[in-house]
């Protein structure tokens, strides 16, 4: 049953070996994603094998979320649950005449031995020698012998997890740090079955963004459903999980997929905790955005924008297409749209009564100005607004500055957005006329939407 020298050099086979027995956590995505990575640079294989032994705790529920954030992620499986494969079932909970062979295997071969209706792995006395592609060697003895088969006839984590590493002619294991200690288990097992252990590679935990401690499946940001839920693209989510704990050689942040494909290696990974930084991820998602072709950015934008504010509002698109046109290189998130540009789509912003006394206090006379010019034929053009802007600051002794912040506020009720220009010409003439004629305090009935 060993591996033999031929399938040793056989193409890498990794797995992704999750317990359903909760969310999909950042750190289990990480994991996924760095055996993905790694199957993917070597042409190899990437199996999903789901470890459900634990019948009281996994759920469905938390397997189909699963399986789910991981397509979301774009981490396809060649071998597992509903795919298949040579070495199927992928399910623990449907592989017991598997573990029931090994498991005589063992007791024929006095390598384990029954008692108190339980069956347990003798341990040998010397020291397990672990090669471990982050750590480099460690040296671990296994002081006490451990139970493989439990009284009900269950598997232990160690023998499933080691047999079907094993059956599945797993080539490296990658997971979790908090599974080194657990290494010299699972070599004694290889060992005692004939076999040569898979290569390891515990890669390090995640920090909490701030203060002590690795990033709990409780800690708020430690779910992969949240960034979805908040519109995070999955491509930026991503390639910011691969900068936890690795980096390519040329310290590069933001990597096209296929970059980060050719470059991820083992030794790339850091010994060293990774701190997840909220911030940082908040950055590459913006990158990402703003990177994305402008059709791409609208099939994305558009139905966060549709969701925030209303369907009936946002039209037929067309409007909303040229709103969100000058928004992809401001906005920090789709998630903010709503906030962002949600006034485009009101008959008037809501101004901030306390803010709006200061600007019309300061600036009313600019911004009648201003409008005097509107209500005559100045052209409507981001180009036209500008050279208007700078007349009249010029003409008036101003900077622009003092045009273009009130102008802003009146025209949006905000003090960040787009270029006040583009804001101005996309929201066209008329709706312009009517927000300064309205913030200015006249009455317009006609020009009511
Ligand atoms: N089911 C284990 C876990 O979720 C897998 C450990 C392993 O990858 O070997 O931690």
């Amino acid at each position: 049953m060993g591996r033999t020298m031929d399938e040793q050099n056989s193409p890498v086979r990794v797995r992704f070996a999750p317990s359903p027995t909760g969310h999909f956590h950042i750190g289990g995505a990480r994991t996924a994603l760095f055996n993905w990575l790694y199957a993917r640079h070597c042409a190899g294989t990437f199996i999903l094998r789901i470890e459900d032994t634990d019948r009281s705790r996994s759920s469905d529920e938390f397997l189909h979320a699963l399986l789910d954030g991981l397509r979301w992620l774009g981490l396809d499986w060649d071998e597992g649950p509903d795919v298949g494969g040579p070495c199927g079932p992928y399910r623990q909970s449907e592989r017991g005449a598997i573990y029931d062979g090994y498991r005589h295997r063992l007791l024929d071969a006095g390598h384990a031995y029954e008692r108190d209706g339980a069956v347990w792995f003798r341990v040998s006395s010397e020291p397990v020698r672990i090669l471990d592609a982050v750590h480099g060697p460690v040296l671990r003895r296994e002081e006490k012998d451990f139970v493989i088969v439990r009284s009900d006839g269950s598997p232990s984590f160690h023998f499933a997890n080691v047999v079907d590493d094993l059956s599945m002619g797993i080539s490296h294991v990658i997971r979790g740090e908090d599974h080194l200690s657990n290494s010299s288990k699972h070599v004694e097992l290889y060992r005692a079955l004939g076999a040569e252990p898979p290569r390891f590679a515990h890669i390090p935990l995640i920090l909490k963004t701030s203060g002590p401690g690795k990033m709990s499946k409780r800690e708020t940001g430690s779910l992969v459903d949240e960034y979805r839920a908040r519109h995070f693209l999955s491509g930026a989510l991503r390639n910011y999980l691969c900068l936890l704990g690795w980096s390519p050689k040329d310290d590069r942040e933001i990597l096209p997929l296929a970059d980060i494909i050719q470059c991820f290696d083992l030794a790339g990974i850091n010994r060293s905790n990774a701190r997840f930084d909220e911030k940082k991820l908040a950055h590459v998602n913006r990158e990402y955005l703003r990177r994305l072709p402008r059709e791409e950015f609208l099939a994305h934008a558009l139905p966060v924008l549709r969701e925030g504010m209303g369907p009936e509002r946002i039209g037929d698109g067309a409007y909303a297409a040229s709103v969100l046109a000058i928004c992809q290189e401001k906005v920090r998130g789709l998630e903010e749209l709503p906030d962002f540009c949600g006034h485009f789509f009101l008959a008037v912003p809501c101004w901030e009564e306390g803010l709006r006394a200061k600007v019309l206090e300061e600036s009313a006379l600019r911004l009648e100005e201003f409008l005097a010019a509107v209500e005559g034929d100045c052209p409507f053009t981001p180009a036209g607004l500008e050279s208007l802007v700078v007349e009249l600051a010029r003409a008036g002794g101003h900077g622009t500055g003092d045009y273009v912040h009130p102008l802003r506020f009146a025209c949006s009720g905000q003090s960040v957005g787009p270029g006040l220009y583009a804001l101005l010409a996309t929201l066209g003439r008329e709706r312009v006329l009517l927000r300064l004629r309205r913030f200015l305090g006249r009455e317009i009935q006609d020009l009511d939407p």
